[in-house]
This record gives structure tokens, sequence and C-alpha cells, in this order.
């Protein structure tokens, strides 16, 4: 098994260790130490990445991923195969911002939790650490949003304590009487605890800083419920100053295409829905009332043939809503009717619609008119709309239409 020395300090960047492994899996080379600083994913907190000098040659290895084997040893992945033997030495070198930032995350959940148990009495059940933000769950049925900026306030004001971070050892039996926040679930006989100073005591495998001060800030962000209970998005260090900053640059950009303070982006946005509603029901007025004129005009200039008039027309800047509309005037303004529409602004419509009792059947006319032109529709024996898939010949479908209607 391999000598975990992160266990011991988070702040060990370089090492030296034996090569007790050289191995692949799923044709991954990868190499197994006798000793490493390599923190391999586990309870939430993902796995470090770094360097790999084989003793006496010039150039590094890069370790792209680290991962606990099943029985405890620990593979280190190497980007490239490289020339290591089985019992050679080899230096490592962890990528230390990387570390500084899990540390920041971890070491921040356990302040976050801490509060949220001290505060509310709410339990955090899992723990996820992403690329972007991190998440614990808590087990709770509510959770408020005044509830979050108390947990918050509480985590930060214990950062600005900068309370001593400590690890301990501890036996199962030992731990019993510490009142940990949280047991491991496997029975080890040795239990690793962190201890923040006077505030949080739990056991964990992850590497955490030396002290509060060094997680520099915790910032709440998202909550959702979730199945168990609710999530709560977070992030800590250099995260927080750097999702502050994306934040604030939409918000910014967010103001000046509203051309106002940041503050009062939420009263804009919901001064200009409501203005937009406002334009859209008077625009809906404008048309119904275009609509009710153009019925009348069409109405004037198509002369009756056989007692009815079949009025055609195709609109080029109109779209099917509006033609919809004129087709309900012209049928419903006189009882001898038959319209045989087009529009072709953006997705081309067809509107058939004959005056209630007229004896054709606009379903089975609009059936015809796209077999030629291509697309889908259908409707009923008074109205029926399409969407043709060619405007080409759009005209000359319509007129015909209208003669098969005169014959
Ligand atoms: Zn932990």
């Amino acid at each position: 098994m391999t000598d975990h020395l992160y266990y011991h300090d988070s702040f060990l960047y370089e090492f030296d260790a034996d090569v007790a492994e050289v191995t692949s899996v799923d044709s991954r080379p990868a190499i197994i130490l006798d000793r490493t600083a390599f923190y391999p994913t586990s309870g939430g907190q993902v796995f470090d990445t770094g360097w790999i000098r084989p003793a006496g040659a010039e150039q590094k290895c890069r370790v792209t991923e680290v991962a606990e084997r099943d029985g405890g040893a620990i593979l280190h992945f190497l980007e490239t195969a490289a020339d290591i033997q089985q019992g050679s030495r080899i230096r490592g070198f962890i990528d230390i911002d990387r570390r500084r930032d899990h540390m920041q995350q971890h070491s921040g959940q356990h302040v976050l939790s801490a509060a949220f148990i001290q505060l509310f009495n709410m339990p955090t059940v899992s723990f996820h650490m992403g690329d972007d933000a991190c998440s614990i769950d808590l087990d709770t049925k509510n959770l408020s949003a005044a509830q979050v900026e108390q947990a918050e306030t509480l985590a930060n004001d214990v950062i600005i304590q900068d309370r001593p971070v400590t690890i301990r050892f501890v036996t199962q039996e030992e731990a019993q009487g510490l009142g940990l926040r949280k047991l491991p679930p496997v029975e080890r006989d040795k239990l690793r605890l962190i201890d923040i100073e006077n505030f949080d005591l739990t056991a964990c495998g992850g590497t955490h800083v030396a002290s509060t001060g060094q997680i520099g800030s915790i910032l709440l962000r998202k909550i959702e419920k979730v199945r168990q209970g609710w999530r709560v998005e977070f992030v800590c260090g250099k995260r927080a100053v750097t999702t502050a900053r994306h934040d604030y640059n939409a918000l910014t950009e967010s103001g000046s295409l509203l051309s106002s303070h940041i503050w009062d982006v939420p009263q804009q946005i919901r001064k200009t829905q409501e203005e937009s509603r406002a334009a859209r029901k008077s625009r809906e007025q404008l048309l119904e009332e275009l609509a009710g004129f153009y019925a009348e005009h069409l109405l004037t200039e198509t002369p009756e043939h056989q007692g009815r008039k079949i009025v055609i027309r195709i609109f080029p800047d109109r779209d099917l809503s509006f033609t919809k509309l004129l087709a309900q005037r012209l049928t419903r303004k006189s009882p001898n009717v038959i319209a045989l529409l087009g529009a072709t602004s953006g997705q081309a419509a067809l509107v058939f619609a004959q005056s209630p009792g007229q004896p054709f059947d606009m379903g089975v006319l609009m059936k015809e008119a796209l077999g030629k032109l291509g697309g889908r529709g259908g409707g009923s024996k008074d109205m029926a709309q399409g969407g043709p898939v060619q405007v080409e010949g759009l005209e000359d479908t319509l007129k015909q239409g209208a003669d098969r209607l005169r014959s």
C-alpha cells in the first residue's frame, strides 16, 4: 500500500519516492509509488496533477490523473509512457496552483457545512468539487435565501478569524466521545480528523489549509431543490474572486445595455418587460384593426362569380397569424366568401377559409396545394392552414385552386 504523504502535510509539493510498479490501465501508462504526495480523487475532492522526474533524467513527465486502485494502491497516470523502471527513484512535483485551489474549496466546504449545522442543524450529505464551482447537498426540507446569507456570513467570519486547522489521528474508540460532525462510513483502525479550532471537527482524508484565513473567502451562489434536500453551490478563495469578476462583468454589460446602474438592472428589466408586454398588446390590436380594413377593401374589389367571392392574395410582408386573422375577418363578414391567402414573411404560410355554409372542403384543397408545393398542413372543412416548402409557384397554385372552385 502506498504511503500517503498528503495525510500528514498538505503543503508537501515535492517529494522523492521509489517506483513500486509500472503498469497501464486501458492502455494509459501509469506508475505506483511506495509513497506519494499526489492526492487521488476521493471524498468529493478531485485528484492532483503535476510532474514526475526519474532520477538522473532531465525531462519531467506530466501526471494527468491520480486514482486509488482497489486495495489502496495509488495510480499516477502519465501523459506519455516514460522510460521508468520498477525499483527506480523518482522526484514528484505537485501542481501547486491546483492543489491550493483544492485546499481552499475543501476547507471552505468544512467551514460551510459546520456553519449550516450550527445555525440551522442542517447536515451535509454530500460534497462535489467541480471545475468551476463546488456544491454541498443539505439534508433539509426548506432552505431560504436569508439562511443562505446567514451561513455565508458565519463562514466568512470564521475565515477572517484565521483559526488554526490541524490534522489528528485517533482510533474509532477515541473518536466516539469527540462529537465529530461526520464519521466515515467505512470501519478503519485509525481515523484522520480535520480540526478547525473551536468550530469544526470531522473525519476526512482530504488536503486542507493550515488556517482558515488561507481559504480567503467563500461566496454562496445558486441553491436548488434536489431529491435528498437542497443543493448549495459555492466558490472559495481565488475562485470566489474569479466568479465575482465574471458576475460583475455580466452585470456591467447588462447595466450598460439598459443605460442604468448595475443595482437598478432588475428594476429596469421589469420596466422593459412591462413595456414589451404593452407593445405586444397594442400590436395585436393594430393587426386586428388592419385585418378588418383589409377585409373590407378586399371584399369591395373582388367581383362576385356565381354568387361567391373568391379572394386570392399573397402577402410578402405578413406572417401566418395575420393571414389567419384576415381569413377569419373575410369569411365572417359575408356568407359567400372563400379566401385563399398566403404569407411569405419568414416561414411561408397558407391559409384557406370559407364562410360557414359554403360547400367546399378547405382541408382537401390545402392537401392538393401542398401536394404541389411540398410541406405539411391540414384543417377542417371551413378553415385550413399549411407551411409550404417552396414559395415558387405559390400564386399559380392559389389561382389553380380558385379555378377548381369556380368550375
Ligand atoms: Zn473533507
